[in-house]
């Protein structure tokens, strides 16, 4: 595989990954949370979304 080729998907995905990013962002605000876990972190039963509570 060439170089130019290789840099090209590498752009492809970098597009792609930001736009699924973007997804999860709108997703979990959107989301009413229903949070479980642990005293350092709970997790949106739901949209994955974490949270550290823990420092
Ligand atoms: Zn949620």
């Amino acid at each position: 595989m060439e170089v130019k080729k290789i840099e090209e998907e590498i752009n492809r995905l970098k597009t792609q990954l930001s736009f699924l990013e973007k997804s999860i962002n709108e997703i979990q605000e959107k989301c009413e949370h229903h949070f479980k876990g642990n005293q350092y972190h709970e997790k949106c039963m739901k949209c994955n979304k974490v949270n550290v509570l823990y420092y």
